[in-house]
């Protein structure tokens, strides 16, 4: 598989990464991300959302699972930590399929009903405040997006 591997050092960095991401996507792009708590992924999604024009502010969706924000594409973000032990479809095709971007973070939870094209996103700590973060495209389409952000 395929990897593109980016480090940055602070928050800032992680966010403008994100952000630039934000600005080569199309509706209906599905991103995961996975790592550690922590790691990075709501702040990457916080990130993500400026790229979009989201103007609200994001925080994690833990205790709803999905959070709307309006942007010049929607952005639907979702925890679904708490669907670990569960097998519920919460109506997740309505979301990739809905015209705006979704960002799943512990996306293996729901591993089954992940479309097969999408980004897939590592993040690891590295220490207090660099990260790596590794891109991993499914599908030809997202190939195309790493190469032209990397
Ligand atoms: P997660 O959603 O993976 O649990 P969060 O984004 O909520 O992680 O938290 C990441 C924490 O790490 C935040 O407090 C953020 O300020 C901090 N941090 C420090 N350096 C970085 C970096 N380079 N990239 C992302 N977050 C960083
Ligand atoms: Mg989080």
């Amino acid at each position: 598989m395929e990897e593109y591997i980016f480090e940055t050092a602070t928050e800032e960095e992680t966010k403008r990464l994100a952000s630039k991401l934000a600005t080569l996507l199309r509706p209906n792009d599905v991103i995961t991300l996975e790592g550690d708590l922590g790691a990075g992924k709501t702040t990457f999604t916080k990130g993500l959302g400026a790229g979009l024009g989201v103007t609200r502010t994001i925080n994690s969706p833990t205790f709803t699972i999905v959070k709307e924000y309006q942007g010049e594409i929607p952005l639907y973000h979702m925890d679904v930590y708490r669907l670990e032990n569960s097998e519920e479809d919460i109506g997740f095709d309505e979301y990739f399929n809905g015209d705006g971007i979704t960002v799943v973070e512990w996306a293996h939870f729901i591993e089954e009903f992940l479309p097969d094209e999408r980004l897939a996103i590592q993040m690891k700590r590295i220490d207090e405040t660099k990260r790596k973060i590794i891109f991993q495209p499914v599908g030809h389409y997202f190939h195309s997006v790493c190469k032209e952000l990397y």
